[in-house]
């Protein structure tokens, strides 16, 4: 009998995309506060990988330089070329970004939106899981805790989402909608509890500002394979009438509701969102509903560019 060494449940890798960065991008600071706040709030030693491309890569690495000299810790990081990512996942690309890209077009910019959906095939095999966070993120409590929920992760997830706050999914399936009585796209509550519907108290969507990757069940995973065809994505936005324009996160929208065994549902604290966008356009009698969040806030997000309040 040989034991297998303990797994590495003590690696803690968080990626960060970092391009098309110039001097004046608001990006820069967003990248530098994060980075700044992750390093002080945070109990664990964390490794950084970083989505750059050549210009930005030097604008990452003084930011770094800035907040590590303001700072008694180092910080462990490493870049990844952006052309070299969206090559390898250049088939998903191409698959997902009809249905969920808003300008489809150009270079490597629409695969920025679906790098996390890729991140197995560009993340070093011994990386087992990850997180991916957008930069304009702001971390209240310690990211060990967001670490933590792998561990809360049904057998069979592959991703672990909070959920959008927006009533964006009920706008982009109000065709579908129109002709079926359904709880895609409503706000998650306790009214009306029929056990046999599958999301009977509501399903929202899913926001991917903040998301927990299981790297090594999603390289394991037959079905994920298939689920990234094109015939399933094709039939899968044929059925529910679904045209979005946010990336990865409508794609794990449909498979939370389609395939809800593949996501892990973070609570709401996990990725507070704070953009209001929808509240002023179309959507002021109900936006509450979704925008509440009664969880503690472990990250706020200052998504659409909203200011975060500290
Ligand atoms: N991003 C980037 N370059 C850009 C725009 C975005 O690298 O020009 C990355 C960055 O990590 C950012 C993430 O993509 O946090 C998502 O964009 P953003 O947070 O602005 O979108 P929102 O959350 O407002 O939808
Ligand atoms: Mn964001």
């Amino acid at each position: 009998i040989s034991f297998l060494p303990p797994k590495k449940v003590k690696d803690y890798h968080v990626w960060l995309i970092f391009t098309k960065v110039t001097e004046r991008s608001p990006l820069r600071y967003k990248f530098h506060n994060l980075l700044e706040n992750i390093l002080n709030i945070s109990t664990v030693s964390l490794k950084f990988h970083i989505i750059v491309d050549n210009s930005s890569k030097y604008l990452a690495t003084n930011e770094i330089s800035d907040v590590v000299s303001h700072s008694n810790k180092p910080i462990y990081y490493k870049f990844y070329d952006v052309e070299i990512c969206a090559k390898a996942i250049e088939d998903i690309v191409e698959v997902l970004t009809p249905h969920f890209s808003s300008k489809p077009g150009t270079y490597y910019s629409d695969a920025l939106f679906f790098i996390s959906l890729g991140l197995y095939r560009i993340a070093p095999v011994s990386q087992t899981r990850a997180v991916l966070l957008d930069c304009d993120l702001y971390f209240k409590q310690d990211i060990r805790l967001l670490f933590e929920e792998f561990s809360r992760f049904k057998t069979t997830a592959l991703y672990g989402l909070a959920p959008e706050l927006t009533p964006v999914y009920k706008h982009v399936l109000q065709i579908y909608k129109s002709k079926h009585n359904s709880t895609f796209g409503e706000y998650y509550h306790l009214k009306n509890i029929t056990s046999h519907m599958p999301h009977p108290k509501g399903f929202q969507g899913y926001n991917s500002g903040v998301v927990l990757i299981n790297l090594s069940a999603i390289r394991n995973s037959k079905e994920y394979s298939v689920i990234i065809k094109n015939e399933t994505v094709t039939s899968l936005t044929a059925k529910y009438k679904f045209r979005g324009h946010l990336g990865d996160q409508d794609f794990y929208t449909l498979l939370g509701f389609e395939y809800p065994h593949l996501i892990q549902t973070l609570h709401c604290g996990f990725n507070r969102q704070l953009c209001v966008w929808w509240r002023d356009h179309g959507y002021r009698d109900v936006f509450n509903f979704y925008f509440k969040c009664k969880h503690p806030t472990v990250i706020l997000h200052g998504n659409c560019n909203t200011k975060i309040p500290k």
